[in-house]
């Protein structure tokens, strides 16, 4: 039989109502003929809850007893899904990641999927079972439970899929598809039916939660092709995310918005503190997302505080008694899109950024994106601004008198 992996996110599993609602839509495909592994997150906004608790106890908690506290959240999910298959007359069996066989690197709280022996979920689809994994975590060489970073089930289903050969993988949350932008901060985005790996792939690293970058990554990799589908509605046309789509290729895929981000704001000639920090990054095996500097040093660094628990507190540590400044709460916003063909797309933004004045701390340019750095408190509305200038209807012409009014390929 072929093997179909479906993933449902926080929100799909918040309560026993919805927990019940998705081992139905499993109960169906099994009826289908199919063999179904189900990959869960934790219910709601576990991760959250559980890592909040840990700073009331420790405001900087080691990464390992993080890695075991967060790790928790996708198990309890699991056997209460495996419960509710069992009541729907279902077998089924919850396992860990570790319990089948997904093997990491030993980075705690960010670690890398390197192989998957999926040997027990063989022999337990052979049995018949529906096989419900706990996303987001495994176990490295040593033997140490690891979490995969935030949103890291993703990357867990379509591992799986294709350590597993799968069919398909899924991927349901409570929106049903990729749009321009978070449908629930820019009311006219519009659904993306079909994305290349790669724009999908630069949505989520700046910050589109639809999909976990590292996800697509493996996906690309394996060619797994990966439909989205809406747990509320499952009846809506998702987005699917697979090489070469058909349509035509565009200017702008879409705005992105990461937020909570920190940064590290070096005054003008003065890079006291770098070191320091260079350091820290080193010992954790960071990237900042976003570098920016001048002729005289280095001026913003930043970096995601989902991705990166307790980073601000440590960095300001190491940052006291220099004029660098950390700054925490603030958000990227980030039109994402093929910049290097279309070097109009920069002029474009121009009206946009005087009409936002000075609500831009940064600005940062790539071939396949154009970055804001702003408050927190504003990323929404310069969500909705980039979005109307790039994509939006009635997109003014643009001020070079190059013509288009608007950009090539979008609706
Ligand atoms: N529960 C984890 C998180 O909230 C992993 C996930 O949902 O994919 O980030
Ligand atoms: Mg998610």
């Amino acid at each position: 039989m072929a093997i179909q992996v479906l993933k449902f996110g926080g929100s799909s599993v918040a309560d026993p109502e919805r927990i019940g609602r998705v081992a139905e839509v499993v109960v169906q495909r099994r009826r289908e003929g199919h063999d179904v592994v189900v990959v869960v997150s934790a219910m709601g906004r576990t991760t959250d809850q559980l890592l909040d608790l840990a700073r009331q106890i420790n405001p900087n908690p080691s990464t390992r007893e993080l890695d075991m506290l967060l790790s928790v959240g996708e198990r309890t999910t699991t056997a209460l899904m495996a419960m509710a298959l069992q009541r729907l007359g279902q077998e089924a069996v919850s396992l860990t990641g570790s319990q089948c066989g997904i093997l990491t690197n030993a980075s705690h709280s960010h670690a890398r999927i390197i192989e998957i022996r999926p040997f027990r979920v063989w022999d337990e689809l052979e049995a018949g079972r529906v096989v419900v994994v706990a996303g987001y975590q495994g176990t490295s060489y040593k033997r140490e439970i690891t979490t995969l970073g935030r949103g890291g089930s993703d990357t867990t289903a379509v591992a799986l899929a294709a350590a597993l050969g799968a069919e398909r993988c899924e991927i349901w949350s409570d929106i049903e598809g990729v749009y321009t932008a978070d449908p629930r901060v820019v009311l006219d985005a519009g659904r993306l039916q079909e994305l290349s790996y790669e724009e999908m792939l630069d949505l989520s690293r700046f910050g589109a939660k639809v999909l976990n970058a590292e996800a697509v990554e493996f996906a690309r990799r394996a060619g797994i092709v990966i439909y989205t589908r809406s747990s509320v509605d499952p009846s809506l046309p998702g987005s699917v995310i697979r090489a070469n789509p058909p349509a035509e290729p565009r200017a702008v895929t879409g705005v992105a918005c990461r937020r909570p981000v920190t940064a590290v704001e070096w005054p003008p000639g003065d890079g006291a503190g770098l070191e320091a920090v260079q350091e820290v990054l080193r010992e954790r095996a960071l990237v900042p997302d976003f570098v920016t500097g001048t002729a005289t040093g280095i001026a913003w660094m930043v970096f995601s505080e989902s991705a990166n628990p307790g980073l601000g507190t440590v960095l300001g540590e190491v940052l006291a008694g220099t004029r660098a400044g950390v700054r925490p709460g603030l958000a990227t916003v980030t039109a994402v899109g093929d910049v290097a063909a279309h070097e109009d797309l920069r002029t474009r933004m121009l009206p946009c950024l005087e009409e936002l004045g000075g609500q831009v701390l940064a600005m940062f340019l790539s071939p396949v994106a154009i970055t804001l750095l702003v408050e927190g408190g504003v990323a929404d509305l310069v969500t909705r601004r980039v979005h109307r200038w790039l994509l939006g209807e009635g997109v003014p012409p643009v001020r070079d008198g190059s013509g288009g009014t608007n950009v090539p390929g979008m609706r």
